[in-house]
């Protein structure tokens, strides 16, 4: 079997996600026949690094043998079992350790399994709590300018990137939009930190104005992932906190893409020592290897459901894989792994070098910024850098970025004119100077006209 043969089926019987198929009579897809640690093999034997965790996921490799020897044990005990009227050791353990690790007062964890679907949880949740607390005109959610939380029509709604949004919007319930604290904005010499607190204000008058309809403040926190990695600073979610509290009015973190370490610390509300009403996790969470999302909650969200089956206040959502238990085994496996290498203190080494390795960047006449949050670093194109004026996205500079990357033997998906890396935590810092050279070398190509 080789790349070809491989493709060819493929494209007879496979629609792929977040793909115009029509660029693949140009562009092969690679068929991927092994993955270990960064690096991803495809069917003729090259080999790939995998500069973005395919899709921000993974975290410790693939073929991590830890994961691998975890799942093997599971699935010779119990592979699934439905989590409504049954319970399974990895499902409460996890939901044990989830609860320990995340900010103070999240006691309980509902799971689903994709991170769209821990979404949809949440403002089914903040909505539904209110409805039992008797405040039916709460309806609404308000979101962030270019933000995404997902792809399902909930999930969507709440989300702000036009490519993803724009299509569907006569399906999409009306949201109230909040502009974004994305510190790519900013006065030249104003910090991170000014700019985001300045960007607050229109984010408490829409507090204020919207309080008795509002269910809750849905929030990336500090990366706009999917947004093109747009960052703000940790002051925003303090002061979101502190608003959302004073009006009565839930705030959703979802960290589906910035938790488990990537911002540098377990989870990114910690930067600003807040603790949402609901905790959005997925990805990450099982290390990149099975489907599986949680919403950790509190005690008070959770008491208002608890009642006699009668009063009909209980939270019916369902998928059937809730709470699996190989994913949870992963996860739990995922989480031993930060535990026994210390690996958010160990991170801060990578951060360093994934600074010192783009820190060059600053002076190529196309970047107009380079910004980096944790283990998260990306390169913004500008066709003025001064001027901050973008390239059209029908020139598709980025794709040259993938293309160029490809041949080098990366996997770097640009968002599209910002060139990004989020490698997984077993990268080497020799690693990330290779993928700093072919990033110079994509960019001054996609750059050259
Ligand atoms: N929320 C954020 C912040 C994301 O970045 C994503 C996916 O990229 C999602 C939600 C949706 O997760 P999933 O693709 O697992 O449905």
């Amino acid at each position: 079997m080789n790349n070809r043969d491989l493709i060819e089926r493929d494209l007879a019987v496979l629609w792929h996600p977040c793909t115009q198929m029509k660029d693949h009579e140009l562009l092969p897809m690679i068929p991927m026949r092994r993955g270990d640690g960064v690096w991803l093999e495809d069917f003729d034997g090259k080999r790939y690094l995998d500069a973005i965790s395919s899709w921000w996921v993974n975290l410790f490799g693939h073929a991590n043998p830890r994961i691998n020897a975890a799942l093997r044990d599971q699935l010779d005990t119990l592979e699934h079992v439905l989590l409504a009227g049954c319970s399974h050791q990895p499902a409460i353990e996890l939901a044990e350790r989830l609860v320990a690790l995340a900010p103070n007062g999240l006691t309980r964890c509902f799971y689903a399994d994709s991170g769209s679907s821990a979404i949809e949880v949440a403002l089914k949740m903040s909505y539904h709590y209110w409805r039992n607390r008797g405040r039916s005109t709460k309806t609404k959610f308000i979101t962030l300018d270019n933000s995404y939380h997902g792809e399902t029509l909930g999930a969507l709604a709440v989300g702000n990137v036009a490519l993803y949004t724009e299509t569907y919007r006569p399906l999409l319930m009306d949201v109230i939009t909040v502009a974004s604290p994305d510190c790519f904005h900013r006065e030249q010499g104003e910090s991170w930190h000014a700019y985001s607190e300045r960007r607050f204000e229109p984010m408490r008058a829409a507090i204020e104005q919207h309080t008795d309809e509002v269910c809750a403040v849905i929030v990336e926190p500090l990366v706009q992932c999917a947004g093109g990695m747009r960052m703000y600073d940790a002051v925003y979610l303090k002061l979101l906190r502190e608003a959302c509290d004073s009006a009565g009015i839930h705030l959703i973190a979802d960290e589906v893409a910035v938790g488990f370490g990537r911002t540098g610390t377990m989870f990114a509300c910690e930067q600003a020592g807040i603790t949402p009403d609901f905790l959005c996790l997925a990805k990450g969470l099982t290390g990149g290897y099975l489907p599986l999302s949680a919403v950790l909650t509190t005690d008070t969200v959770y008491a208002a459901f608890y009642d006699d089956y009668a009063t009909l206040k209980a939270f019916l959502h369902s998928h059937s894989y809730t709470g699996n238990a190989l994913a949870c085994r992963a996860a739990l496996a995922t989480l031993d792994i930060f535990a026994g290498d210390d690996v958010i203190q160990n991170n801060a080494r990578l951060i360093a070098a994934l600074h010192t390795a783009t820190q060059p960047f600053c002076d190529h006449p196309h970047v107009a910024e380079v910004r980096q949050t944790g283990m998260i670093v990306a390169l913004e194109m500008c066709r003025d850098k001064n001027a901050r004026v973008p390239y059209p996205w029908q020139e598709r500079r980025g794709l040259r970025v993938y293309q160029h990357a490809l041949r080098r033997g990366a996997l770097l998906r640009p968002l599209g004119n910002v060139v990004y890396f989020m490698p997984p935590y077993v990268i080497t810092e020799g690693e990330i100077g290779f993928l700093a050279e072919i990033a110079r070398a994509g960019i001054d190509i996609a750059t050259a006209d």
